[in-house]
Order: C-alpha cells, then sequence, then structure tokens
C-alpha cells in the first residue's frame, strides 16, 4: 500500500459530514488536482465524544459508496501510541504513530556510542542538494541528537512493529509525528530521524515534524513566515536526499497537522512542492465541526441556542477543555466574549465572530480556538445535538463542502 502524492486529511468529529467532504475531495479531482481523501481521528477525539474506530471506517465506507469514489481512501488511526494502537487495528489503513512524549529523553552511553557510529559517515561537511548551506555534522551533534530523538524513534519501532505483526507489512500507510511536541525540528535533525528510522526497518511514508512557529487550531498560522519558508523548503529537500540516501520509500512526504485554515502559508507550501515535484498530506480535522457550529448558529432559532449553550459550557469549562490541546492553541481569555452577551447575539453575530474571514472586523480568533476544543459539551448534549445536525443537514454539508474545497483545497492548490 502506497500514499498517493496528494492526500487530505478530512477529520469529523461525529461522523455526519463524510458525504460533504468526499464531495469537495471529488470536485477538486474534477479540476485536474489528484487528492485522495483520509478520514482520520485520534484517540483523543475518540475518548472525548466516546465513539469508537469503527464508526470512522462505516463513515468512509457510507460516504464512498453513496459518491461513487472509486479512487483509493484511507481512514487514519490519528495519534496513537502503544497503548491505544489495538483498538484501530481492525479499522485503519493509516496508523500515525505518535512519539512527541519520547523526545527529548536521553539513551545510555552505549546506545549512543552506537547511533553515533552508526552515522559517522555523515560527520564533517554535508551539502543536501537543493539546500545552499552546509551543514557541519560533529559527533557531539550527534550524540545531541541520540538524546532527543533515539527513544522516539525505538517507540515508533515498538508500535510499527505491532501493526506490522497484525496487518501485514503492506497493508497500511505508516506516518510517524513528533508535531505535538515543544521544539521544532530542524531540516538536517529530520535527516538523522530518517536515517535512525530507516535504520530499525520503518517504511515511514508520511512524517509530521513540528514545523517552526505556532500551527494553533482553527486559525491562521502564527509566527516568521518567511523562517517557516526556508524550513519548509529544507525539509522537501531533505526527504528527497533521504529517498535516494536511504532507500526510503518514494513516495515519503511531509504531513501537516492542524493544517485546516493556515492559509497564509498555503502559498508557501503550494510553491514549494511544485519547485520540488513533491507530495502533500494535510490534515484539516477541526475545521469541519466548526462548520457544523456555524451552520446550527445561521440557521437560528434551536440551532443557534445550540451553538450559544456550546459556547457557554466551553467558558465555564475552559482548563478542562484546553489541557488536552495546551501545545496547539493560542486563545486569549481577554478577547472571549462574555456568555450573558453572548446570550443575546444574532445568527449573524454569532457567526461572524465564529467564520474564519480575517477581513470580517467581527472575526474573534479566541472565540474559534475555544469552540474548536469545545466539541466534548456537543457530544455530551447527545441526540439533542445529532438531532440538530439532521434538522439543518443541508445547510451545514453547503458549509462543510465550501470549506474544504474553496477555503482550503483551491487554496493550497491555487485554482
Ligand atoms: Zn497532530
Amino acid at each position: 500500500m502506497r500514499i498517493e502524492k496528494y492526500s487530505f486529511g478530512i477529520g469529523d468529529r461525529f461522523g455526519k459530514e463524510g458525504e460533504a467532504q468526499l464531495e469537495a475531495i471529488q470536485e477538486i479531482n474534477k479540476l485536474g488536482i489528484p487528492v485522495v481523501p483520509v478520514w482520520n481521528k485520534s484517540n483523543r477525539e475518540h475518548t472525548i465524544v466516546k465513539t469508537n474506530p469503527m464508526a470512522v471506517l462505516e463513515e468512509a465506507k457510507k460516504a464512498v459508496a453513496a459518491k461513487g469514489w472509486n479512487n483509493s481512501y484511507y481512514v487514519d488511526a490519528d495519534h496513537i501510541g502503544l497503548a491505544t494502537v489495538e483498538e484501530f487495528i481492525n479499522y485503519s489503513n493509516f496508523f500515525t504513530i505518535d512519539v512527541a512524549n519520547f523526545i527529548r529523553k536521553p539513551v545510555s552511553e552505549t546506545k549512543k556510542d552506537e547511533f553515533v557510529n552508526r552515522h559517522a559517515k555523515y560527520t564533517g561537511a554535508l551539502k543536501i542538494p537543493g539546500i545552499q548551506e552546509e551543514f557541519e555534522v560533529t559527533k557531539a551533534y550527534l550524540e545531541r541528537i541520540a538524546d532527543n530523538y533515539m527513544l522516539a524513534v525505538q517507540e515508533v519501532k515498538k508500535i510499527y512493529s505491532h501493526i506490522v505483526e497484525k496487518k501485514g507489512k503492506n497493508n497500511f500507510i505508516p506516518e510517524v509525528s513528533m508535531d505535538e511536541c515543544e521544539i521544532a525540528q530542524t531540516p538536517l535533525e529530520l535527516f538523522f530521524i530518517l536515517a535512525e528510522l530507516k535504520y530499525e526497518g520503518i517504511n515511514v511514508q508520511t512524517i509530521a515534524p513540528k514545523f517552526t512557529g505556532l500551527f494553533a487550531k482553527g486559525v491562521d498560522y502564527i509566527g516568521d513566515i518567511k523562517r517557516l519558508t526556508t524550513e519548509f523548503e529544507q525539509d522537501v529537500a531533505v526527504i528527497q536526499f533521504a529517498v535516494k540516501e536511504l532507500g526510503l520509500p518514494e513516495n515519503l512526504k511531509l504531513s501537516v497537522h492542524s493544517g485546516s485554515d493556515k492559509f497564509s502559508i498555503y502559498p508557501v507550501i503550494r510553491e514549494t512542492i511544485k519547485k520540488y515535484n513533491a507530495g502533500i498530506h494535510l490534515k484539516t480535522a477541526g475545521t469541519t465541526w466548526l462548520e457544523e457550529v456555524i451552520g446550527l448558529a445561521q440557521a437560528g432559532g434551536e440551532g443557534l441556542q445550540i451553538a450559544k449553550e456550546i459556547y457557554q459550557q466551553s467558558v465555564e469549562r475552559f482548563d478542562e477543555l484546553t489541557s488536552q490541546y495546551i501545545t496547539v492553541l493560542n486563545i486569549n481569555p481577554a478577547e472571549l466574549p462574555l456568555p450573558e452577551k453572548v446570550q443575546h447575539w444574532t445568527s449573524k453575530q454569532f457567526s461572524d465572530a465564529l467564520t474564519h474571514d480575517k477581513n470580517c472586523p467581527d472575526f474573534n480568533p479566541s472565540f474559534r480556538q475555544l469552540i474548536h476544543v469545545g466539541y466534548k459539551i456537543a457530544g455530551e448534549m447527545g441526540s439533542t445535538f445529532q438531532n440538530a445536525l439532521e434538522t439543518y443537514r443541508e445547510k451545514i454539508a453547503t458549509n462543510v463542502k465550501y470549506n474544504i474545497l474553496d477555503r482550503h483545497l483551491k487554496m493550497l492548490f491555487g485554482i
């Protein structure tokens, strides 16, 4: 199983938007960009809304059948670890092996020596095609890499081996993710992480490093775009070098997590993958849930009431809801409107505050990010929320499709 050049992560908290999401993918294919869908849902999300991995596969199958999609599609066990992988084995064919928690854990001197010896041939000046600067790799540098990433790669190996044993080596797409950690990985670090993954026999096909800057949930990129541009280009160059040099799968590509709504860097991604003729995977899970809330707010009546209730409870349970997303949020509590005030808002006021439109003066990124993590509240509302998604289906589906197609896919691929 080899993932295609362009793939798009379309997560869905409540499993109702598969068809609308797939319609967007079909549309971009009609426009000449061959993108395949990957339905992703993390263990974290399953736990929070009390759903199971089987439901995601069923949603995907249902959408594919209803829309007559004849191409590949994938179901991503997103952000799994050794303790959580088992439940996903039978229902996923894409596994995002998350080892962020194993980064920066020193290893023994013996292990470190082994690592340094293994990669000793890269010491001295290292020139990577496509990168202007020449890197200087020292023994001390390799020792640092070992201390920072060796344990993480060994953890990948444990999880990867488990999946191989259960599914067979060629029956799934392995992704390695390190995005939810504190410090970004440099392109040179990425090379040695890949070299060590190769040594451990892991045929990684997509890799999600932590990039410089902040990829906060549901809002635009926060950081130095110039710096990110250089880093992103170098990462792509490193991957192409690693494929040739190390013999990693030829389709190996970068995966951008929390990729939804990063409108200001889509041109960077687009130009770079064009320049290097490279592939890309981009995950956009939470943005679809936000479209559900926007659709409910726009519908007015009971829909708007539900949206207000979600916000009110999200404010009350702020710490609880944000605690699991601490590295990927940038909420300024002072910017959050008082729930009492929001109770008097019209559909338009609520929708304008929530919709990611930088040109709208009422757009409130803090409000949007808090609702982004507020899906737990909707999950707890049970049938009230689920029924509302059905009652206002047409409006919500239109929003979901428009958001994925016009604001994400077309922007990313420059159409
Ligand atoms: Zn992620």
